[in-house]
Protein backbone atom coordinates (compact mmCIF):
# COMPACT_ATOMS: atom_id res chain seq x y z
CA UNK A 1 0.00 0.00 0.00
CA UNK A 2 0.88 3.44 -0.30
CA UNK A 3 3.79 3.04 -2.75
CA UNK A 4 2.65 5.72 -5.33
CA UNK A 5 1.87 8.41 -2.82
CA UNK A 6 2.10 11.91 -4.63
CA UNK A 7 4.98 13.84 -2.19
CA UNK A 8 4.73 17.98 -1.91
CA UNK A 9 6.55 18.06 -5.16
CA UNK A 10 3.48 16.92 -7.55
CA UNK A 11 1.94 19.98 -5.95
CA UNK A 12 4.31 22.06 -8.13
CA UNK A 13 5.46 25.65 -7.32
CA UNK A 14 4.36 26.78 -4.16
CA UNK A 15 5.16 30.18 -3.76
CA UNK A 16 2.30 32.25 -2.60
CA UNK A 17 -0.13 29.70 -2.47
CA UNK A 18 -2.03 29.09 0.52
CA UNK A 19 -1.56 24.91 1.54
CA UNK A 20 -3.81 23.46 4.02
CA UNK A 21 -1.51 21.13 6.30
CA UNK A 22 -3.04 18.29 8.30
CA UNK A 23 -1.05 17.55 11.09
CA UNK A 24 -0.34 15.35 13.88
CA UNK A 25 -0.56 17.69 16.82
CA UNK A 26 -2.09 14.94 19.62
CA UNK A 27 0.28 15.03 22.13
CA UNK A 28 -0.51 14.41 26.20
CA UNK A 29 -1.72 17.17 28.47
CA UNK A 30 -1.99 17.89 31.89
CA UNK A 31 -4.15 20.72 32.97
CA UNK A 32 -3.39 22.60 29.80
CA UNK A 33 0.81 22.13 29.87
CA UNK A 34 2.08 19.80 26.89
CA UNK A 35 3.90 16.86 29.11
CA UNK A 36 5.67 15.43 25.86
CA UNK A 37 5.70 17.73 22.51
CA UNK A 38 7.31 14.58 20.42
CA UNK A 39 4.91 15.03 18.24
CA UNK A 40 5.16 18.56 17.57
CA UNK A 41 8.78 18.59 17.07
CA UNK A 42 7.92 15.66 13.87
CA UNK A 43 5.14 17.92 12.91
CA UNK A 44 8.41 20.64 12.19
CA UNK A 45 9.68 19.78 9.04
CA UNK A 46 7.06 19.71 6.90
CA UNK A 47 5.95 22.71 8.09
CA UNK A 48 9.09 24.51 8.06
CA UNK A 49 9.78 22.91 4.20
CA UNK A 50 6.81 24.53 2.68
CA UNK A 51 6.90 27.96 4.60
CA UNK A 52 10.55 28.47 2.94
CA UNK A 53 9.11 27.67 -0.17
CA UNK A 54 7.13 30.68 -0.07
CA UNK A 55 4.23 28.43 1.03
CA UNK A 56 1.34 30.33 3.15
CA UNK A 57 0.21 27.64 5.52
CA UNK A 58 -2.90 26.58 7.35
CA UNK A 59 -2.33 23.59 10.26
CA UNK A 60 -5.22 22.30 11.22
CA UNK A 61 -5.10 18.93 13.77
CA UNK A 62 -7.20 17.34 16.09
CA UNK A 63 -6.50 17.04 20.22
CA UNK A 64 -7.67 14.46 22.34
CA UNK A 65 -11.53 13.32 22.12
CA UNK A 66 -13.46 16.28 22.70
CA UNK A 67 -17.31 15.40 21.62
CA UNK A 68 -17.82 17.50 18.07
CA UNK A 69 -17.82 20.87 20.35
CA UNK A 70 -15.79 23.01 22.29
CA UNK A 71 -14.16 21.87 24.90
CA UNK A 72 -11.55 24.66 26.44
CA UNK A 73 -9.64 21.21 28.08
CA UNK A 74 -8.72 20.42 24.35
CA UNK A 75 -8.08 23.64 22.68
CA UNK A 76 -4.95 23.79 19.98
CA UNK A 77 -4.31 27.09 21.35
CA UNK A 78 -0.79 26.37 24.01
CA UNK A 79 -0.27 23.42 21.14
CA UNK A 80 0.18 26.18 18.49
CA UNK A 81 2.00 28.69 20.53
CA UNK A 82 4.32 25.63 21.15
CA UNK A 83 4.64 25.20 17.29
CA UNK A 84 5.51 28.80 17.08
CA UNK A 85 7.86 28.37 19.28
CA UNK A 86 9.48 25.60 17.59
CA UNK A 87 9.41 26.96 14.09
CA UNK A 88 11.01 30.51 15.37
CA UNK A 89 8.19 32.65 13.71
CA UNK A 90 4.59 33.54 15.47
CA UNK A 91 1.20 31.29 14.68
CA UNK A 92 -1.32 32.53 14.09
CA UNK A 93 -4.27 30.97 16.33
CA UNK A 94 -7.77 30.85 14.51
CA UNK A 95 -10.13 30.04 17.32
CA UNK A 96 -12.08 28.14 14.92
CA UNK A 97 -12.17 25.11 13.88
CA UNK A 98 -14.13 26.15 9.97
CA UNK A 99 -11.37 29.00 9.63
CA UNK A 100 -14.05 31.63 10.14
CA UNK A 101 -14.52 34.15 7.08
CA UNK A 102 -10.67 33.27 6.31
CA UNK A 103 -9.54 36.84 7.07
CA UNK A 104 -6.99 35.35 8.83
CA UNK A 105 -4.91 35.74 5.90
CA UNK A 106 -4.66 39.54 5.78
CA UNK A 107 -2.56 39.11 9.21
CA UNK A 108 -0.18 36.07 8.34
CA UNK A 109 1.05 33.83 6.26
CA UNK A 110 0.83 30.74 8.78
CA UNK A 111 -1.98 30.02 11.41
CA UNK A 112 -3.12 27.27 13.26
CA UNK A 113 -6.88 26.36 13.35
CA UNK A 114 -9.12 25.23 16.40
CA UNK A 115 -8.75 21.54 17.33
CA UNK A 116 -10.86 19.88 14.14
CA UNK A 117 -12.88 17.74 15.94
CA UNK A 118 -14.41 20.52 18.15
CA UNK A 119 -16.74 20.27 14.48
CA UNK A 120 -19.51 18.24 14.80
CA UNK A 121 -18.27 17.31 10.91
CA UNK A 122 -14.68 15.91 11.53
CA UNK A 123 -15.83 12.33 12.70
CA UNK A 124 -19.28 12.44 11.78
CA UNK A 125 -20.42 9.13 10.19
CA UNK A 126 -22.66 10.73 7.33
CA UNK A 127 -20.73 11.72 4.23
CA UNK A 128 -22.67 14.80 3.72
CA UNK A 129 -22.12 16.14 7.50
CA UNK A 130 -18.31 15.52 7.09
CA UNK A 131 -18.17 17.15 3.68
CA UNK A 132 -20.18 19.96 4.59
CA UNK A 133 -17.09 20.45 6.94
CA UNK A 134 -14.60 19.21 4.68
CA UNK A 135 -16.00 22.10 2.39
CA UNK A 136 -14.82 25.00 4.49
CA UNK A 137 -11.96 23.44 5.72
CA UNK A 138 -11.34 23.61 1.59
CA UNK A 139 -12.04 27.08 0.88
CA UNK A 140 -9.13 27.64 3.10
CA UNK A 141 -6.18 27.37 1.25
CA UNK A 142 -5.54 26.37 -2.45
CA UNK A 143 -3.96 22.71 -2.00
CA UNK A 144 -3.92 20.05 0.99
CA UNK A 145 -0.97 18.39 2.40
CA UNK A 146 -1.84 15.19 4.86
CA UNK A 147 1.32 15.00 7.34
CA UNK A 148 -0.89 13.13 10.09
CA UNK A 149 -0.02 9.67 9.79
CA UNK A 150 -1.50 8.88 13.22
CA UNK A 151 -4.80 10.08 11.61
CA UNK A 152 -4.27 7.57 8.00
CA UNK A 153 -6.78 5.19 9.63
CA UNK A 154 -9.58 7.59 10.40
CA UNK A 155 -12.11 8.35 7.17
CA UNK A 156 -12.33 11.85 9.07
CA UNK A 157 -13.25 15.21 7.56
CA UNK A 158 -9.79 16.60 7.95
CA UNK A 159 -8.20 13.66 6.74
CA UNK A 160 -10.00 11.62 4.01
CA UNK A 161 -12.93 13.77 2.42
CA UNK A 162 -10.90 17.58 2.42
CA UNK A 163 -8.57 15.49 -0.15
CA UNK A 164 -11.16 15.02 -2.48
CA UNK A 165 -11.68 18.36 -2.69
CA UNK A 166 -8.44 20.04 -3.29
CA UNK A 167 -5.02 19.10 -5.07
CA UNK A 168 -3.18 16.98 -2.86
CA UNK A 169 -0.02 15.33 -1.44
CA UNK A 170 1.55 13.13 0.81
CA UNK A 171 3.66 15.04 3.62
CA UNK A 172 7.37 14.00 4.37
CA UNK A 173 6.84 12.30 7.89
CA UNK A 174 3.49 10.00 6.19
CA UNK A 175 5.79 8.91 3.43
CA UNK A 176 9.01 8.08 5.47
CA UNK A 177 6.06 6.55 8.01
CA UNK A 178 4.88 4.51 4.78
CA UNK A 179 8.14 3.44 3.47
CA UNK A 180 9.34 2.30 6.87
CA UNK A 181 6.15 0.37 7.52
CA UNK A 182 6.17 -1.32 4.27
CA UNK A 183 10.26 -2.53 5.01
CA UNK A 184 9.04 -4.03 7.76
CA UNK A 185 5.84 -6.17 5.69
CA UNK A 186 7.74 -6.79 2.33
CA UNK A 187 10.67 -8.80 2.15
CA UNK A 188 12.32 -7.76 5.36
CA UNK A 189 16.16 -8.77 6.19
CA UNK A 190 16.58 -11.55 8.45
CA UNK A 191 16.90 -11.74 11.52
CA UNK A 192 13.58 -10.17 11.95
CA UNK A 193 12.72 -9.57 15.82
CA UNK A 194 9.44 -8.29 16.46
CA UNK A 195 8.78 -7.14 20.43
CA UNK A 196 5.92 -6.36 22.01
CA UNK A 197 3.90 -5.38 25.20
CA UNK A 198 1.38 -2.95 26.25
CA UNK A 199 -1.56 -3.69 28.27
CA UNK A 200 -3.35 -6.07 25.87
CA UNK A 201 -3.50 -8.64 23.47
CA UNK A 202 -6.67 -8.04 22.50
CA UNK A 203 -5.41 -4.32 20.62
CA UNK A 204 -2.38 -6.32 19.41
CA UNK A 205 -3.95 -9.66 18.10
CA UNK A 206 -4.40 -8.89 14.41
CA UNK A 207 -0.96 -7.59 14.48
CA UNK A 208 0.50 -10.38 15.59
CA UNK A 209 -1.86 -12.42 12.97
CA UNK A 210 0.05 -10.75 10.36
CA UNK A 211 3.51 -10.43 11.53
CA UNK A 212 4.06 -13.76 13.07
CA UNK A 213 4.27 -15.40 10.12
CA UNK A 214 6.96 -13.47 8.87
CA UNK A 215 8.88 -12.61 11.89
CA UNK A 216 11.76 -14.99 13.35
CA UNK A 217 11.07 -14.40 16.56
CA UNK A 218 8.73 -12.49 18.86
CA UNK A 219 9.18 -11.21 22.17
CA UNK A 220 6.34 -10.99 24.48
CA UNK A 221 6.45 -8.80 27.81
CA UNK A 222 4.13 -5.94 29.08
CA UNK A 223 0.93 -6.91 30.70
CA UNK A 224 0.08 -9.29 27.67
CA UNK A 225 2.57 -11.90 29.01
CA UNK A 226 0.41 -13.06 31.73
CA UNK A 227 -2.36 -14.09 28.82
CA UNK A 228 0.63 -15.96 27.22
CA UNK A 229 1.81 -17.36 30.40
CA UNK A 230 -1.77 -18.45 31.47
CA UNK A 231 -1.64 -20.41 28.08
CA UNK A 232 1.42 -22.18 29.35
CA UNK A 233 -0.37 -23.43 32.28
CA UNK A 234 1.16 -21.04 34.48
CA UNK A 235 -1.02 -19.05 37.09
CA UNK A 236 -0.67 -15.16 37.41
CA UNK A 237 -1.79 -14.06 40.51
CA UNK A 238 -3.64 -10.57 39.73
CA UNK A 239 -1.53 -9.69 37.15
CA UNK A 240 -3.50 -8.04 33.71
CA UNK A 241 -5.20 -11.43 32.20
CA UNK A 242 -7.76 -11.72 29.28
CA UNK A 243 -9.52 -14.58 29.71
CA UNK A 244 -10.77 -14.99 26.15
CA UNK A 245 -7.61 -14.38 24.66
CA UNK A 246 -5.89 -17.52 25.92
CA UNK A 247 -6.85 -19.97 23.20
CA UNK A 248 -5.64 -17.70 20.16
CA UNK A 249 -2.12 -17.06 22.91
CA UNK A 250 -2.18 -20.68 22.81
CA UNK A 251 -2.36 -20.98 19.12
CA UNK A 252 0.43 -18.58 18.69
CA UNK A 253 2.96 -20.36 21.23
CA UNK A 254 2.65 -23.24 19.01
CA UNK A 255 4.65 -21.68 15.98
CA UNK A 256 7.43 -21.98 18.25
CA UNK A 257 8.82 -18.41 17.68
CA UNK A 258 7.23 -16.88 21.01
CA UNK A 259 9.91 -15.57 23.40
CA UNK A 260 8.22 -14.84 27.27
CA UNK A 261 9.84 -13.38 30.02
CA UNK A 262 11.49 -15.79 32.57
CA UNK A 263 11.70 -13.82 35.76
CA UNK A 264 8.37 -11.03 36.57
CA UNK A 265 8.58 -8.12 38.59
CA UNK A 266 5.42 -8.25 41.01
CA UNK A 267 3.90 -5.90 43.40
CA UNK A 268 0.39 -5.96 45.50
CA UNK A 269 -0.03 -2.44 44.36
CA UNK A 270 0.73 -0.41 41.06
CA UNK A 271 2.50 2.76 43.02
CA UNK A 272 5.52 4.39 43.11
CA UNK A 273 6.77 3.23 46.00
CA UNK A 274 5.40 -0.18 45.84
CA UNK A 275 7.33 -3.08 47.54
CA UNK A 276 8.80 -5.04 44.46
CA UNK A 277 10.15 -8.54 43.85
CA UNK A 278 10.94 -10.80 40.84
CA UNK A 279 9.55 -13.98 41.09
CA UNK A 280 10.29 -16.73 37.76
CA UNK A 281 7.18 -16.12 35.16
CA UNK A 282 5.95 -19.70 36.51
CA UNK A 283 5.81 -18.50 40.21
CA UNK A 284 3.48 -15.52 40.59
CA UNK A 285 2.24 -15.37 43.92
CA UNK A 286 -1.25 -15.32 44.47
CA UNK A 287 -2.76 -11.79 45.35
CA UNK A 288 0.45 -10.03 43.29
CA UNK A 289 0.51 -8.09 40.05
CA UNK A 290 3.10 -8.32 37.37
CA UNK A 291 4.08 -5.14 36.75
CA UNK A 292 7.44 -5.45 34.34
CA UNK A 293 9.74 -8.42 32.96
CA UNK A 294 12.38 -9.24 35.04
CA UNK A 295 15.91 -8.76 34.69
CA UNK A 296 16.80 -12.40 33.18
CA UNK A 297 14.21 -12.15 30.79
CA UNK A 298 15.91 -8.35 29.55
CA UNK A 299 19.57 -10.78 29.33
CA UNK A 300 17.23 -13.49 27.16
CA UNK A 301 15.40 -10.68 25.02
CA UNK A 302 18.63 -8.81 24.81
CA UNK A 303 20.26 -12.16 23.66
CA UNK A 304 17.80 -12.72 21.34
CA UNK A 305 17.79 -9.27 19.59
CA UNK A 306 21.83 -9.46 19.23
CA UNK A 307 22.10 -9.94 15.67
CA UNK A 308 18.92 -9.17 14.36
CA UNK A 309 18.62 -6.95 10.87
CA UNK A 310 14.74 -5.98 11.35
CA UNK A 311 13.36 -4.92 14.52
CA UNK A 312 10.07 -3.86 15.48
CA UNK A 313 9.43 -2.74 18.94
CA UNK A 314 5.50 -1.98 20.62
CA UNK A 315 4.51 -1.66 23.42
CA UNK A 316 6.49 -1.18 26.72
CA UNK A 317 7.69 -4.12 28.85
CA UNK A 318 6.25 -3.02 32.28
CA UNK A 319 4.42 0.32 33.62
CA UNK A 320 7.28 2.68 32.91
CA UNK A 321 5.52 5.06 33.83
CA UNK A 322 6.68 4.24 37.82
CA UNK A 323 10.51 4.45 38.50
CA UNK A 324 9.77 0.72 39.55
CA UNK A 325 8.63 -0.78 36.58
CA UNK A 326 10.64 0.34 33.76
CA UNK A 327 13.69 -0.97 34.15
CA UNK A 328 12.08 -3.90 31.95
CA UNK A 329 10.93 -0.99 29.11
CA UNK A 330 14.40 0.58 29.49
CA UNK A 331 16.77 -2.92 29.13
CA UNK A 332 15.01 -3.76 26.02
CA UNK A 333 15.18 -0.09 24.41
CA UNK A 334 18.87 0.02 25.13
CA UNK A 335 19.11 -3.25 23.39
CA UNK A 336 17.62 -2.53 20.40
CA UNK A 337 18.91 0.76 20.65
CA UNK A 338 22.80 -0.78 20.41
CA UNK A 339 22.00 -2.41 17.23
CA UNK A 340 23.57 -0.26 14.93
CA UNK A 341 23.42 0.91 11.67
CA UNK A 342 22.66 -1.85 9.55
CA UNK A 343 19.58 -3.14 11.44
CA UNK A 344 16.42 -1.15 10.43
CA UNK A 345 15.00 -0.43 14.46
CA UNK A 346 11.32 0.58 14.25
CA UNK A 347 9.79 1.87 17.35
CA UNK A 348 5.71 2.54 17.21
CA UNK A 349 2.96 2.91 19.78
CA UNK A 350 2.19 5.91 21.06
CA UNK A 351 3.23 5.23 24.59
CA UNK A 352 6.24 3.00 23.55
CA UNK A 353 7.72 6.20 21.75
CA UNK A 354 6.59 8.28 24.89
CA UNK A 355 8.70 5.85 26.68
CA UNK A 356 12.01 6.26 24.74
CA UNK A 357 12.21 9.77 25.28
CA UNK A 358 10.82 9.48 29.05
CA UNK A 359 13.35 7.33 29.78
CA UNK A 360 16.00 9.74 28.35
CA UNK A 361 17.17 7.06 25.45
CA UNK A 362 18.72 9.13 22.36
CA UNK A 363 15.93 8.68 19.82
CA UNK A 364 18.60 8.90 17.07
CA UNK A 365 19.51 5.58 18.16
CA UNK A 366 16.83 4.18 16.55
CA UNK A 367 15.98 4.52 12.05
CA UNK A 368 12.55 5.39 12.89
CA UNK A 369 9.87 6.29 16.01
CA UNK A 370 6.60 5.82 14.37
CA UNK A 371 4.19 9.15 15.39
CA UNK A 372 1.38 6.99 14.85
CA UNK A 373 0.20 4.12 17.28
CA UNK A 374 -3.37 2.88 15.92
CA UNK A 375 -2.52 3.44 11.99
CA UNK A 376 1.16 1.86 12.25
CA UNK A 377 -0.26 -1.51 13.52
CA UNK A 378 -3.54 -1.03 11.03
CA UNK A 379 -1.01 -0.84 8.38
CA UNK A 380 0.98 -3.45 9.48
CA UNK A 381 -2.47 -5.61 10.13
CA UNK A 382 -2.71 -5.33 6.15
CA UNK A 383 -5.82 -3.00 6.64
CA UNK A 384 -6.61 -0.32 4.03
CA UNK A 385 -6.25 2.92 5.45
CA UNK A 386 -8.86 5.63 3.93
CA UNK A 387 -6.23 8.86 4.51
CA UNK A 388 -4.00 7.21 2.52
CA UNK A 389 -6.11 5.52 -0.62
CA UNK A 390 -7.83 8.80 -0.60
CA UNK A 391 -3.87 10.68 -1.25
CA UNK A 392 -2.96 7.57 -4.02
CA UNK A 393 -6.07 8.91 -5.83
P1 LIG B 1 1.62 1.64 22.75
O1 LIG B 1 0.87 2.94 22.95
O2 LIG B 1 3.09 1.83 22.64
O3 LIG B 1 1.04 0.82 21.64
P2 LIG B 1 0.03 0.30 24.73
O4 LIG B 1 -0.94 1.42 24.67
O5 LIG B 1 -0.37 -1.00 24.18
O6 LIG B 1 1.42 0.76 24.09
O7 LIG B 1 0.43 0.02 26.25
C1 LIG B 1 1.01 0.98 27.08
C2 LIG B 1 0.61 0.78 28.50
O8 LIG B 1 0.81 -0.55 28.91
C3 LIG B 1 1.43 1.64 29.42
O9 LIG B 1 0.61 2.64 29.96
C4 LIG B 1 1.95 0.67 30.48
O10 LIG B 1 1.83 1.18 31.80
C5 LIG B 1 1.03 -0.51 30.29
N1 LIG B 1 1.64 -1.77 30.79
C6 LIG B 1 2.81 -2.31 30.42
N2 LIG B 1 3.07 -3.43 31.12
C7 LIG B 1 2.04 -3.59 31.97
C8 LIG B 1 1.74 -4.56 32.98
N3 LIG B 1 2.56 -5.57 33.24
N4 LIG B 1 0.58 -4.41 33.66
C9 LIG B 1 -0.23 -3.38 33.39
N5 LIG B 1 0.00 -2.44 32.47
C10 LIG B 1 1.13 -2.54 31.76
MG1 LIG C 1 -1.07 3.33 23.84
Amino acid sequence: MGQALPGVDSLGDLDGRRVLVRSDLNVPLDSGTITDDGRIRASVPQIEALLDAGARVVVCAHLGRPKGSPDPRYSLEPVAQRLGELLGRDALFVPDPEGGDRSFWQQTDFAVLENVRFHPGETSKDDVERGAYADRLAACADCYVDDAFGAVHRKHASVFDVALRLPHAAGDLVRREVDVLNRLTRDPQRPYVVVLGGSKVSDKLAVIESLLPKVDTLLVGGGMCFTFLKAQGHEVGDSLLEADQVEAAGRFLETGKVVLPVDVVVATEVSADADTKVVPADGIPAGSKGLDIGPRSVEEFSAALDGARTVFWNGPMGVFELAPFAAGTRGVAAAIAALGDDTLTVVGGGDSAAAVRALGIDSLLFSHISTGGGASLEFLEGKELPGLTVLEG
